[in-house]
């Protein structure tokens, strides 16, 4: 019996942002999956003040 790994679950941790789908520096924090650019915006806009 032959198995092709055809279906591969993403590598390390297949994070990927929401917003834009980068899968680079996203951040998991507060159950938001943005990578670092999106989850500055998102933040402004959720109410996340100065975040730096
Ligand atoms: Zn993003």
């Amino acid at each position: 019996m032959r198995t092709k790994a055809v279906k591969r679950k993403f590598g390390k941790g297949g994070r990927k942002c929401y917003r834009c789908g980068s899968s680079k520096g996203v951040i998991r924090k507060y159950r938001l999956f943005y990578c670092r650019r999106c989850f500055r915006e998102v933040a402004q806009q959720i109410g996340f003040n100065k975040y730096s």
